[in-house]
């Protein structure tokens, strides 16, 4: 049986969205993230993180930052018996990025090129998978890539025109709503 996966987005899911975060003191953990992704893992889903980083493409901070930044909160997640298997991050921008980094890219969502790297990296079955996302380009790309059930985070008037399976406004209410309690 293929494995099946818990798609994360990660700044306003996994963290609350400051805008470019890029430094552990401004990296604020979203209330009950870390009993939500226990769940998921004890119910056998992988967790893979997948994010736009355009910041940066911006010049904002540097790949070295982000990783610094990654290898911490991989080690908070730890610290509470969570494994992320994997992080995908895209730090290209069609108009922003400067030199290298401006260009179309595949992975930048909407386009789904970083689930079907994971899908294909970890032989997912796309269809028992799950992506939880905050923007409607987190959803789509989801559904682009033949994810199941794709669940936004938002609590704004998106809500009503999401393509989402489910819309939720706190990923704890993603975990009752999935597993039923
Ligand atoms: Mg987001």
């Amino acid at each position: 049986m293929r494995p099946k996966a818990l798609l994360l987005d990660r700044d306003g899911v996994i963290n609350l969205d400051k805008s470019y975060v890029y430094k552990v003191e401004d990296f604020e953990f979203s209330e009950g993230i870390f009993e939500s992704l226990l769940r998921f893992q004890q119910a056998g889903f992988l967790l893979i993180i997948v994010t736009n980083q355009a910041g940066i493409g911006r010049g904002y901070y540097t790949e070295i930052d982000f990783w610094a930044l990654t290898a911490w909160m991989v080690r908070q997640f730890k610290n509470h018996g969570i494994h992320i298997d994997k992080v995908y991050y895209c730090p290209y921008h069609p108009v922003h990025g400067i030199g290298a980094y401006k260009r179309e890219a595949s992975c930048r969502k909407p386009n789904p090129g970083m689930i079907l790297q994971a899908i294909e990296e970890f032989q997912l079955d796309p269809a028992s998978s799950v992506i939880i996302g905050d923007h409607e380009s987190d959803i789509e790309a989801g559904m682009r890539a033949g994810i199941g059930t794709t669940i936004l985070l938002s609590d704004s008037e998106a809500r009503a025109a999401s393509a989402a399976s489910f819309t939720v406004r706190h990923v704890s209410e993603a975990v009752e709503l999935y597993f039923g309690n």
